[in-house]
């Protein structure tokens, strides 16, 4: 049992060969590769994404080291909220990214709350975090305009959305006057691994 939970910890057998646990050495995998020494960290990209487990920055096909990452529900920035802030201010005013970019996805769980109308069930948290996007989908939802994928549709728009929400941003908006930073959306398809460029 403790083997295990050592080894969910750690599932980077390019770093950790062992881990010392209650003062006692434990072996993680026999097979490790040699210790590999990390890059500096000098990230020129911010990647801000969705907490869905199925995708993450990976999909920029970057190597480690280049990318910055801020996950948050429906990849929504709230600019109340500081964890986010936070981390757009570090990236932008000392990390001095070159590029931000917002890749959501398709079948997007909070695109799905909001657009089949399970919003005013949600907890408190959820629900102030995903008000912009609720009004997105309600929105849609009055239009009686169907199209094969709404959640995709709607997901494009909230990526739209966000990256309007970044350049209202004073520091991100006096890095981009001078051409320091640039601001990028994208969709990532699940179900086919294309990374889609979206603005
Ligand atoms: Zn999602």
């Amino acid at each position: 049992m403790l083997y295990s939970t050592i080894y969910f910890l750690s599932n980077n057998p390019i770093i950790h060969t062992s881990i010392i646990h209650m003062g006692q050495q434990f072996q993680l995998l026999p097979e490790s590769p040699p210790y590999i020494a990390i890059p500096p960290h000098e990230p020129h990209v911010m990647y801000i994404g969705c907490c869905d487990a199925r995708y993450n920055e990976s999909c920029l096909d970057l190597s480690r080291g280049e990318t910055f990452k801020l996950n948050t529900i429906a990849n929504s920035i709230n600019v109340n909220d500081p964890a986010a802030m936070s981390s757009l201010e570090y990236a932008v005013l000392y990390l001095n990214v070159k590029k931000i970019t917002i890749v959501g996805h398709n079948d997007c769980g909070g695109i799905k709350a909001c657009l089949y109308n399970d919003y005013n069930n949600l907890p408190k948290n959820l629900k102030c975090h995903l008000k912009e996007l609720n009004t997105l989908c309600q929105d849609y939802n009055k239009m009686k305009f169907s199209t094969i994928d709404p959640i995709k549709l709607i997901s494009i728009q909230n990526i739209k959305l966000q990256i309007d929400k970044l350049n209202s941003i004073d520091f991100i908006q006096s890095a981009i006057e001078k051409q320091k930073l640039v601001l990028s959306g994208m969709i990532y398809n699940l179900d086919t691994n294309i990374l889609e460029h979206i603005i």
